[in-house]
């Protein structure tokens, strides 16, 4: 089965596209936790951002500042950066992804 990421990075499947460049998209995310939910993800599949790290570090900083990018656009009061990781890290969908999270306070630790 073709992965759900690539198949919005290729139009397949529509999105809410928040920002863009050549090697990341910005998204906003079907299910908000937060008034500020956006996913960037590199447009090339990386299984997760340990794989997007040692394959293409430049492309990860990419990731990171598209996503601090939006956070000073939308003057958040702070924000949170997340990328899940594997099952116990509860990454559900296999294309490295970040979460852009803000717009209300965020408890830590998480659950
Ligand atoms: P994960 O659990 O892997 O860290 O995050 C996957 C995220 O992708 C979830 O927050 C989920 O709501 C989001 N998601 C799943 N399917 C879709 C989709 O088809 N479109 C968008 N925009 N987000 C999706
Ligand atoms: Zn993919």
């Amino acid at each position: 089965m073709k992965c759900l990421f690539c198949s919005i990075v290729s139009g397949e499947i529509p999105a809410d596209t928040v920002k863009e460049s050549d090697n990341v998209i910005a998204f906003n995310d079907i299910n908000p936790v937060a008034p500020t939910h956006v996913l960037v993800i590199p447009k090339i599949h990386y299984e997760n951002a340990s794989e997007l790290a040692s394959a293409s570090p430049d492309v990860l900083i990419e990731c990171l500042e598209m996503a601090s990018s939006i956070a000073k656009e939308r003057e958040l009061d702070g924000y949170r950066t997340v990328f899940n990781t594997g099952a116990d890290g509860g990454q559900s969908v296999f294309h490295a992804h970040l979460h852009l999270l803000g717009g209300r306070a965020l408890a830590w630790p998480p659950g």
